[in-house]
């Protein structure tokens, strides 16, 4: 029991002494950028340059006037400089930009063309080796012209990226271990995958917190007709291999853990350690990319046909993976705990030569801890999603305990911020948990409550998720998964009112599938080791 007791102690002190230095380093930071930009004369503030990625470009002007040759060169240097202190990376740099950083829109291209399909140009292109494991595919940079095969269209296949821009680039990511994106604003360490194609990525950051991103395919046909298709194709040398239809949707994460705290989730029981730079969120995107690209070559050159489809990762075998479309901000965080860093992101994957992700198809997920929480995405090209869960006060404190506001402060939040936007679709999510919020009367104040927002927005569309509670490994002990006929039950309620209501199918049951948990897993473990130790003592 003392060795609980100290366990506990020693690890609220380590979580209070690790936001100490997260927050001091903040405040370094800001000074310093503080201190550069009097040095320097130029008007560009944090929030500024991180609210709008392409800002720090345009607003970045000498007071002298002087456009001569070694000012631009001087001011290129010192752009860069900006973006080092900012931690930030070729990832969060729109192409305007990086064109001007690397000496050319041809070289911004071409390192563009590498990130958008999950390679890093610095391996690609220069002597640098990667790294990776090469006992398995991952190490995909031996084979460099194979790659640029994959990557690159086809009038840049011949074209090189020179020492300069390399240069330029690994100045530019400085800060990052390796100089480089892949391995040094994140490394993957693990993937997990399900039958039914759900691969799970566990990312380390450079100061050794660990992330998630859940890559959850839809397929047009069931996923085992897919690898029988393409395991015959691999049969037949020179065959262009096409990717499987369907799409893949990847819900990344916007903080390491959370301050939310809600009582079903895994994630909630960590605590809030740190939010995300833009950079490492966008990193997800880039790691899901590069795995949905292993997971089917687009082109087989081999001719030793007979081949497997599945391609191995860190010793995981991965099915076919369809092209990426969607993106969700459903993983670990509370987006609105981050906004300047999601904003950033979201506008970095939905510019068209870019990531190239539609606005639509883009959904931040808010539990809303304020009624502001919502206005923060206001203006980002995405879909607002509000994760509800209850509609009276007192159930709601039950499951998200951090709430400050009641239901009717935080939907007139929502109602204010969709009145002044024009795209005003909006999606409610509610996790459906067994005998706490999934009986009929919850489904009529549910009803009643939502049906508000559309009478107050005139054009607005609301559709409502209910997400069964997913009960496999989890920490959360009272709380399980509704039976089938009680989520029905809740969802003709809803639709009896003339709500669109889905059931969202749990993916990738024979894994951990709730968000959060493979980090939550890894962190449970390492706190039963310390307790085993400590009582060993
Ligand atoms: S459900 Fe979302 S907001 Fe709530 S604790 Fe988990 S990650 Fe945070």
């Amino acid at each position: 029991m003392r060795a609980s007791v100290a366990f506990v102690f020693i690890h609220a002190l380590s979580l209070s002494v690790t936001g100490f230095f997260i927050v001091r380093r903040g405040y370094k930071q800001q000074r310093s950028i503080g201190v550069v930009g009097v040095r320097r004369r130029y008007s560009l503030s944090t929030a500024q340059s991180q609210q709008h990625p392409s800002s720090s470009l345009s607003s970045l002007t000498t007071n002298d006037g002087k456009h001569g040759v070694n000012n631009t060169a001087t001011a290129l240097d010192e752009i860069i400089e900006l973006q080092q202190e900012q931690r930030r990376t070729a990832l969060s740099i729109p192409m305007d930009e990086l064109s001007v950083i690397l000496g050319g829109t041809g070289r911004a291209r071409l390192a563009w063309d590498c990130y958008v399909n999950g390679a890093d140009p610095q391996y690609l292109f220069g002597a640098i080796s990667s790294g990776s494991d090469s006992s398995d595919e991952y190490d995909e940079y031996k084979d460099k012209e194979f790659l640029k095969r994959q990557v690159l269209p086809t009038p840049r296949l011949t074209q090189p990226l020179g020492t300069v821009a390399l240069n330029k680039l690994s100045t530019l990511h400085s800060h990052c271990n390796n100089n480089s994106i892949e391995n040094g604003v994140a490394t993957l360490i693990q993937i997990s995958s399900s039958v039914d194609g759900t691969t799970k990525l566990l990312l380390r950051l450079v100061d050794g917190l660990e992330v998630e991103t859940v890559l959850i395919p839809f397929y047009s046909t069931h996923v085992a007709a897919v690898v029988d298709t393409i395991n015959t194709n691999y049969t037949n040398t020179n065959q262009k291999i096409s990717p499987p239809l369907g799409r893949t949707t990847i819900c990344v994460s916007s903080q390491v853990g959370c301050l939310q705290g809600c009582t079903f989730c895994a994630t909630g029981k960590m605590g809030k350690l740190r939010s995300l730079t833009a950079d490492e969120i966008l990193v997800q995107l880039f790691y899901a990319k590069k795995i949905v690209r292993l997971s089917t070559p687009t082109d087989i050159t081999t001719d030793d046909g007979g081949g497997s489809s599945n391609c191995v990762v860190l010793g995981t075998s991965i099915s076919p993976l369809p092209k990426i479309s969607n993106v969700v901000f459903m993983g670990m965080g509370e987006p609105s705990d981050n906004a300047i860093a999601v904003r950033t992101a979201i506008d970095i994957m939905t510019r068209n030569d870019l990531f190239q992700l539609s606005a639509s198809r883009v959904t931040v997920s808010t539990v809303a801890p304020t009624p502001q929480a919502f206005a923060q995405f206001g203006n980002s090209k995405c879909v607002l999603a509000w994760s509800v869960h209850a509609a009276n006060d007192t159930l709601r404190r039950r499951l998200v305990p951090t709430t400050k506001y009641s239901m009717v402060e935080l939907r007139q939040g929502l109602i204010h911020t969709l009145q002044h936007r024009t795209y005003r679709t909006v999606m409610i999510e509610v996790t459906l948990i067994h005998n706490i919020n999934d009986s009929v009367i919850e489904a009529n104040e549910m009803a009643e409550f939502l049906l508000h927002i559309t009478n107050s927005v005139p054009g607005s569309k609301l559709a409502c998720n209910l997400i069964p509670y997913n009960d496999i490994g989890s920490m959360m002990s009272g709380y399980s998964k509704p039976p089938l006929e009680r989520i029905i039950a809740y969802q003709n309620r809803l639709q009896e009112y003339g709500i669109q209501a889905h059931v969202r199918g749990t993916r990738g049951d024979d894994e951990m599938a709730a968000c959060g948990q493979l980090v939550t897993n890894r962190a449970k473990r390492k706190y039963n080791e310390i307790i085993v130790r400590e009582e060993q003592r």
